[in-house]
């Protein structure tokens, strides 16, 4: 049998071969490592491999190296790993990110995509004070699936720019309707994908939005989790500035898992920042509480409107409040419930509220 070898591009090299034992793969790999740690570089030069192997006479090479890729990112960057083999898991992961590509497109034209909303509350009164638009999928085979599960495919083939589209609408829709029946109006923040928030058409869908069902934008929140600033930091700056100048509130997400860093801060055009589930739920840990209460106190300074999220417990609760801190989003209070729920939820809080 012969042996192959290209390079494909850049420092990417493909070599097919046929094989006997798993371990003889694995000694091809040994030995072109020891051939690169030998040769005199003036640079450290960490080769990864990744290995797929197929049972069949005459494999599909591309498809066997689309594996080969797979296993290779899974220990790039990772020094004490020099190869991997495409496995069951990776193949499973691959399976359910193909069957996510393919059952989306229809899932968005037959109404699959389903609107939830978070209550946000005041924890004073535990008031219901807005809310956070959440997407759930009801598959008609598998159930609900959360956002965590098909997002990151949907981020990775720009699909996302639709579902996150379609959820504005469903929100401006909403709102609207409020509007009309002369209801209390909430703001109902809605998430923006890192890859919406590069995208040129995102100031004119939301513009658009606003033209289509007159809300006050003011009343649509926008949400954009912290590594977003930090990878276009210019242009993101540009535009969320844009947003505000038409009347859009900016809101953080996820404030504290990423790199936020004190300058981001500084020049930061945020009007919210959402501190991250995260260290609430480590507030046994001592050095997390005075992360927190310092961070609330440094926000609270600089004038932006601070809201954490994941309250599960009482004691996170009084512990928040003890901090200056006014609005939480959690478990503790409510759930991610249908829009049609929330719209009860809100309801019979105006109802019984005689001020509003
Ligand atoms: P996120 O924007 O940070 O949303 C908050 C997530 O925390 C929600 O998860 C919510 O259910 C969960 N959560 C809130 N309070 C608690 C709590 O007390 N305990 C626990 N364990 N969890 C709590 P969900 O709905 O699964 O969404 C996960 C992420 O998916 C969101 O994080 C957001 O980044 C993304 N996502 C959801 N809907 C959309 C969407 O329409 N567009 C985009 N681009 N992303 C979305
Ligand atoms: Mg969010
Ligand atoms: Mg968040």
């Amino acid at each position: 049998p012969y042996t192959y070898a290209c390079h494909v591009r850049a420092d990417v090299f493909c070599m097919c071969t046929a094989y006997g034992e798993k371990q003889e793969l694995v000694d091809i790999v040994l030995s072109i490592k020891k051939k690169i740690d030998e040769f005199p570089f003036v640079y450290k030069v960490l080769p990864s491999f990744g290995i797929s192997i197929s049972a069949e006479r005459e494999p599909s090479i591309s498809y066997l190296k689309d594996c080969a890729v797979i296993a290779m990112n899974s220990i790039k960057g990772k020094v004490f790993a020099s190869y991997a083999f495409f496995d069951d898991e990776m193949r499973r992961h691959q399976l359910r990110e193909r069957q996510v590509e393919n059952d989306i497109v229809s899932a968005l034209q037959e109404g699959e995509l389903e609107l939830y909303i978070q209550p946000k509350v005041d924890m004073h009164s535990g008031r219901i004070v807005g809310g956070e638009a959440l997407v759930r999928w009801n598959h008609p085979q598998k159930g609900m699936i959360s956002p965590g599960e098909f997002i990151p495919v949907l981020e990775k083939n720009g699909f996302i720019i639709n579902v996150d589209a379609y959820i504005w609408e469903r929100v401006f829709s909403y709102l609207g309707s409020l509007q009309q029946k002369k209801r209390h109006l909430v703001p109902i923040s809605v998430n923006v994908s890192r890859v919406h928030a590069y995208d040129t058409g995102l100031c004119d869908t939301l513009l658009g939005l606003k033209e289509k069902y007159q809300v006050p934008v003011g009343y649509v929140p926008l949400e954009l989790t912290e590594g977003a600033f930090l990878e276009d930091e210019e242009g993101m700056y540009v535009r969320m500035k844009f947003l505000k100048s038409k009347g859009f509130v900016i809101s953080m997400d996820d404030f504290g898992t990423g790199y936020s860093t004190m300058n981001m801060l500084k020049n930061q055009p945020m009007d919210e920042i959402k501190i991250d589930r995260g260290f609430i739920t480590d507030m046994d840990n001592p050095k997390c509480r005075i992360i927190v209460r310092h961070t609330i106190d440094m926000l609270k300074d600089l004038n932006t409107k601070v809201i954490v999220e994941g309250v599960e417990t009482k004691e996170q609760r009084e512990f928040l409040l003890k901090c200056g801190c006014d609005f939480a989003q959690g478990f503790l209070f409510y759930k991610p419930v249908p829009v049609e729920e929330f719209d009860r939820l809100l309801y019979s809080q105006d109802k019984s509220c005689h001020f509003c």
